[in-house]
């Protein structure tokens, strides 16, 4: 797949971000997609907060719906685009689901902390590292048109805010 329908795809889980949660970045909209053979398989948001379930990432939700929709648990050669860089818990189910590529938008430099769980040592390095016959990640893609969507690396979050939801 080349960098246009990286773009392509990139655009769509923004746009879904939007539409399900809207700019503001209080409700954080992510958004994730998986493609397979040039389709769109699934797409999803984070509902974190809506279903008091920490593990309703946008990424997790939409392996879920794939799986669901394919009634397949093992999503090989299928790319999971999602619009922020996913945390370790999503990185890992992508994994599990055998997903060949992960693409993401906005990177852990282009916004707050608080997205990451991570103190030290950065998952998706370790990921790239392990897995790298497995797991290909591309990063960056319409990084600052997702980035957008967050609070930035400088901005006074309130720490009640500071829930990643
Ligand atoms: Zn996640």
């Amino acid at each position: 797949m080349n960098e246009t329908s990286d773009e392509h795809w990139m655009r769509l889980a923004m746009e879904h971000a939007i539409a399900e949660k809207g700019t503001d970045p209080a409700n954080t909209p992510i958004g994730a997609l998986i493609v397979l053979d040039g389709e769109e398989i699934a797409r999803s948001v984070n509902h974190t907060a809506r279903d008091c379930d920490p593990t309703a990432h946008a990424e997790i939700e939409t392996i879920r719906n794939a799986g669901e929709k394919l009634q397949e648990m093992r999503l090989e050669s299928a790319t999971l685009y999602s619009t922020l860089q996913p945390c370790g818990m999503c990185t890992f189910a992508s994994i599990w689901a055998g997903v060949s590529r992960i693409v993401y938008g906005a990177g852990r430099d282009d916004v707050h902390e608080m997205y990451f769980e991570d103190r030290h040592l950065s998952t998706l390095d370790y990921v790239s590292d392990a897995y790298k016959e497995d797991l290909e990640l591309v990063g960056g893609v319409l990084a600052e048109e997702c980035a957008q969507l967050y609070y930035r690396p400088g901005d006074d979050v309130p720490e009640d805010e500071q829930a990643n939801d």
